[in-house]
């Protein structure tokens, strides 16, 4: 069963994908990944793969026969991509040189420029997850994409808000949280010619980074020759410094936020994108959850300081820098 279900109470919909329970479970020295499975080209450097068990296809099943006058679904349509990072089965993101990252930025912008062609798709996510404890059971380096034909009501959210704000002070919103972060300087962990990584104001993460292009840009496909660069060059940073706070691959969520796609109304003006990472841990071992509080109310909580959490990077990313200057 694959479907989208209308929850009237928040206004968006939810996608039911009780096909993907059936996933198999993977023979334990196969990876589907790994050149020489049969499944992926022997020579890729960086690729996409259609996800095998997708929650959203551009050719979707028809929905279940359960709507009624007041219940809505829609079939499930959108579309579900792997992108592999490398064909290193061991390798992470933060381990790949830029040049090599820079092309797994080129793929992404490819990917974004032909699911945008889908009049159908509004919003095109770009993400990964990292690590078991947010529900990565193959270790080969991966992000996904999903394009789907609604605005997930947290991008939603972001855009009113920007927009509201345009509306009262004539300035796109994400330019004015950079430029609040720049100027208080205190939170900044990571800047370079193009980009700036900071741990905003009011995270609820306590090592929830957002890396922003300096310049006001939509979308990555915007972003310039060298932008693209920069870009590659902070996340190989911003990644390796969540490596570098307790010496292990740091898990995290990693999610791009852009412009929607093939809507009528033009945001273009009021809001650009940016990365936002949501690590799920509060420490070394321990796990940050999202409980009735998070959850039932979306009243979020951070139990630690910004601004310490903001020098705990600081001195992370000097390791990294330092770990990478002594030739590794
Ligand atoms: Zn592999
Ligand atoms: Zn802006
Ligand atoms: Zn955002």
């Amino acid at each position: 069963m694959a479907e989208l279900r209308w929850n009237p109470l928040l206004r968006d919909w939810v996608m039911i994908a009780s096909h993907r329970q059936e996933r198999p479970q993977m023979p334990k020295d196969w990876c589907p990944f790994c050149p020489g499975s049969g499944r992926v080209p022997d020579d890729y450097e960086v690729l996409e793969y259609d996800n095998d068990f997708p929650a959203l296809m551009q050719n979707p099943p028809q929905p279940d026969d359960v709507a009624t006058s007041f219940y809505r679904v829609a079939p499930a349509y959108g579309k579900c991509e792997v992108i592999l990072y490398s064909p290193n089965h061991t390798v992470t993101l933060p381990e790949l040189s830029v040049q090599h990252i820079r092309k797994l930025v080129d793929l992404w912008v490819e990917r974004f420029e032909t699911l945008r062609k889908d009049p159908n798709i509004k919003f095109v996510f770009i993400f990964e997850n990292r690590g078991e404890v947010v529900g990565v059971t193959m270790p080969h380096p991966h992000g996904q994409i999903y394009g789907y034909s609604w605005i997930p009501l947290k991008i939603l959210r972001e855009l009113e808000s920007a927009e509201l704000h345009y509306n009262s002070y004539g300035e796109c919103l994400i330019c004015r949280i950079d430029r609040e972060e720049m100027e208080f300087k205190n939170r900044v962990i990571i800047e370079n010619e193009h980009f700036v990584t900071y741990l905003p104001f009011f995270t609820e993460y306590p090592y929830g980074v957002f890396i922003s292009p300096k310049r006001h840009v939509g979308t990555i496909s915007d972003l310039t020759d060298e932008e693209k660069n920069s870009f590659a060059m902070i996340l190989k940073e911003t990644t390796g410094m969540l490596d570098s706070l307790f010496n292990y691959k740091f898990p995290y969520m990693m999610c791009f936020h852009q412009l929607p796609v093939n809507v009528d109304r033009d945001y273009s003006k009021f809001y650009h994108f940016h990365v936002e990472f949501y690590p799920p841990m509060r420490s070394k071992d321990k796990q940050k959850f999202n409980a009735s509080s998070e959850t039932g109310a979306w009243a979020l909580c951070n139990t630690t300081s910004p601004e310490e959490k903001a020098e705990e990077l600081r001195q992370a990313y000097k390791r990294f820098l330092e770990k990478m200057q002594g030739g590794k």
